[in-house]
């Protein structure tokens, strides 16, 4: 894996080149433009879209998978993925890079009253488990993936000090666990945490990098800290890190937190915000021009828009004839009406799911290619308030309606 950054915008946002190949299981070179979105995946594969239909999504934007090990705990043996090669053989997926990260938000959470001083404990579809440096990194060497996230001790805002210092020290040492058992998985990305605490996030910034890693994630976000309290974390974090080294963080996801993590320095999002907004039969709307709107969404009640989705269940698109976006380029938006979504959605039938999900991740995937755009230009500041400005506007303007 290699990394560069190539622009700086507004001091600390920055846009890059990610490359793989030759490390993990991906052959061929890989090269992600970045700040860029991890798709979020489940055993490596988007919730609702066929392996058939992944080619038909932007790329190479598209190319970068997150899924976390755990997920395949309840079918194949290690040593049976192992002897399939490791994942990239066994899924087919040649040409896509994996990333794994022990936990998501969906399946996979974190479960900190359980973890103890030998593992992280994670609420699984298998139930309660406790993973320890040595099983986590035997999985690693199992499935072969290109970038691994090591094993952290998450815990949320409300814990003790001492909870919170004691996650930070056990994230440490699992890190030089981790490395020291040399899994043969791709590159390494160390595990910062330290929860709403800036010295404890600072010191464990401070510790990973004297590790031998060749990136970061920034975990324990999303776990009940306020968004006015990430500024200073991030910033805790990031004035530690090196700039050639890529930074990923998970749990930043709305839109408005990816402009704050990109602001922060932030190359790389984990998050499970697409999958969120597709079950919930939400499709992004919000609009993708290099300045922020240019127009507003017309403003009905019945819409439940918020400047940045509408609902497709809502009844006012029975008969709407139009697709979810005009001018948007994906499969769903090039051949259906929000009409047929919206009678998907009422009668139960996956296919809205799957619809909405390539329309989601086309527009999710527009949104970051706006901001790298912005970042070149030197304007990324001015994107970032146009984009929280419009859509402060309009919660104003429903306000005044409701
Ligand atoms: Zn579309």
């Amino acid at each position: 894996m290699k990394y560069a950054v190539k622009a700086w915008s507004n001091g600390r946002a920055r846009a890059g080149v990610l490359q793989l190949g030759g490390g993990g299981g991906c052959p061929g070179p890989l090269e992600i433009e970045t700040p860029s979105l991890l798709l979020p995946t489940r055993k490596c594969l988007p919730h609702f879209i066929s392996p058939d239909l992944l080619p038909s999504l932007p790329s190479p934007d598209s190319r970068l998978l997150q899924f976390s090990p755990l997920h395949f705990l309840e079918g194949l043996s290690m040593q049976t993925i192992s002897n399939l090669g490791g994942l990239h053989q066994m899924l087919g997926l040649h040409e896509y890079g994996l990333v794994a990260v022990p936990r998501d938000s969906i399946q996979c959470l974190p479960a900190s009253e359980a973890t103890n001083k030998f593992g992280a404990s994670f609420e699984t579809p298998c139930g309660r488990c406790l993973i320890k440096p040595k099983e986590y990194t035997e999985m690693i060497s199992s499935m072969r993936p290109d970038i691994w996230v090591t094993l952290a001790d998450e815990v949320p805002t409300w814990v003790s000090e001492k909870r919170n210092c004691s996650s930070v020290d056990r994230t440490i040492r699992w890190l030089d666990e981790c490395i020291a058992l040399r899994p043969l998985g791709g590159d390494i990305f160390g595990s910062i945490v330290g929860g709403a605490n800036v010295q404890q996030r600072q010191r464990c910034a401070e510790e990973v990098v004297k590790r031998n890693v060749s990136g970061y994630w920034i975990g324990g976000f999303g776990l009940g800290e306020s968004m006015d309290e990430r500024p200073a974390l991030l910033k805790a974090v990031c004035d530690n890190l090196p700039e050639e080294k890529p930074r990923l963080v998970c749990g930043l996801g709305l839109p408005e937190e990816v402009l704050q993590g990109v602001a922060a320095g932030i190359d790389l999002f984990d998050t499970m915000y697409i999958y969120h907004i597709t079950i919930g039969g939400f499709a992004l709307t919000f609009p993708l021009d290099k300045i922020g709107a240019s127009e507003l969404i017309p403003y009905s009640s019945d819409i439940g828009s918020d400047q940045t989705k509408i609902n497709l269940r809502a009844t006012v698109y029975q008969k709407d004839a139009a697709p979810i976006v005009q001018s948007c380029s994906c499969y769903t938006c090039k051949n259906h009406t929000k009409a047929y979504i919206n009678h998907l959605l009422n009668v139960h039938e996956m296919l809205a799911q799957i619809l909405l999900e390539i329309h989601n991740t086309h527009h999710f995937l527009g949104f970051f290619r706006l901001i790298r755009e912005a970042i070149k230009e030197g304007k990324f500041e001015r994107f970032r308030e146009k984009f929280i400005h419009d859509r402060r506007e309009h919660l104003a303007i429903s306000s005044v309606h409701a």
